[in-house]
């Protein structure tokens, strides 16, 4: 893990002043909070006070979609005679602030970064990586579905994270990790005291591995040596035999980045290029026009988004596809669980490895 660059202390009380004084001036304030329906669920959403944050239970959602929306507008045409008028949506946005976002989901914007500037910069998700300044907290809430350390992440990690507060006594030792970062700092300096209490902070951080010792063992490199050795193999389909093809887990996975682009008409010669948000266990994501379906089972659709993450995306972009927040899991009426997926693709190469005599047998 890199190195703070700076240290800082921030109360709750001070906190909470933080945030007030980001909304009061302008700024949007994204954090885990309420959402007052009847089930007392937890997402991200915006905020302008620190009585409606919570901070201590894992928000369902995934961040990602304060970057990538489910819908946004790219340009409008508008057609006359020959000619057709293009205007292109302005991507640009005001300042933003991510309060409180979990480690693994901060850790998955750098990863996404990586296909958004590949073969083209996509201008809207950077307009809003470049607006948001990301404060992650330190999570001590792993269950039994989340891996992130199994996928070289930690609870405490700074990976896409401008600020980390890691609790410390009254409040939050505050670990600067980029100049955005400062510049927080910088721009509220009543909020931010001298760094204290770090003893109780390197505590916190002693006691997070234990809800996470299930994953220790997990080797997703051998999960992708079996997955590129094995595009047919009846474990595709065996796994698949629960799927209903309902796409929640790829929906709330903060690390799925599909889109489809569709040009909605509004009236005769005019309308409006959208993006959406689109998942790959529809069965209609590939579904061509004259009826072939490359991806026609659920088999074929749950190869693929393991395929993506943990053996396609590391080969084009040396990262794997994952985070290991357990959302998917979680969010799956079959049963389906990312990380039990791993494991047994891993055991499987493991029992292949078993039987492949080493070259000093030879
Ligand atoms: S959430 Fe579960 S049932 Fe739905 S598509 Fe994903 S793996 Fe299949
Ligand atoms: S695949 Fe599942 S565990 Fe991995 S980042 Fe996506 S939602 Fe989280």
């Amino acid at each position: 893990m890199s190195e703070p660059s700076n240290l800082k202390h921030i109360d709750r009380a001070q906190l909470a002043g933080l945030v007030e004084a980001l909304a009061g001036a302008g700024t949007a304030v994204i954090a885990p909070a309420l959402r007052h329906d009847a089930r007392g669920t937890v997402g991200y959403r915006t905020v302008t006070t620190m009585a409606d944050v919570v901070l201590d239970k894992r928000p369902d959602n995934a961040l990602k979609s304060f970057f990538l929306p489910p819908t946004e507008p790219l340009l409008h045409y508008e057609r006359q005679g020959k000619d057709v008028t293009l205007t292109p949506v302005d991507p640009s946005i005001g300042p933003r602030v991510v309060l409180g976002a979990l480690p693994c989901d901060a850790a998955g914007l750098p990863i996404v970064d990586r296909v958004m500037d590949w073969d083209y910069r996509d201008e809207p998700w950077f307009g809003r990586r470049d607006a948001t300044t990301v404060i992650a907290l330190a999570c001590d809430k792993a269950d039994s579905a989340c891996f992130c350390t199994g996928v070289g992440l930690a609870p405490d990690g700074a990976s896409g994270s401008d600020l980390l507060l890691v609790p410390a006594g009254d409040g939050f030792l505050v670990e600067v990790y980029s100049d955005k970062g400062q510049a927080l700092v910088d721009l509220h300096p009543a909020f931010f005291g001298e760094p204290r209490d770090q003893e109780q902070a390197q505590a916190f951080r002693a006691g997070l591995g234990a809800a996470l010792s299930h994953a220790d063992g997990l080797d997703p490199a051998a999960a992708r040596a079996w997955i590129e050795g094995h595009f047919i193999d009846p474990a595709w389909p065996a796994l698949a035999l629960s799927c209903h093809g309902c796409g929640a887990c790829a929906m709330v996975c903060p690390t799925c980045h599909c889109f489809d682009i569709v040009d909605e008409q509004e009236g005769v010669a005019k309308g409006t290029r959208r993006r959406n948000q689109d998942y790959c266990q529809y069965g209609l994501f590939t579904l061509h026009g004259a009826g072939h379906n490359p991806r026609g089972d659920q088999g074929a659709r749950i190869r693929q988004r393991v395929s993506h993450k943990f053996a396609i995306y590391p080969d084009r972009f040396d990262a794997i596809l994952c985070t290991g927040c357990g959302r998917c899991s979680r969010a799956c009426a079959a049963g389906i669980d990312m990380f039990e997926v791993v494991e047994r693709l891993a055991g499987l190469q493991a029992d292949i490895d078993e039987e492949t005599p080493t070259g000093g047998d030879l």
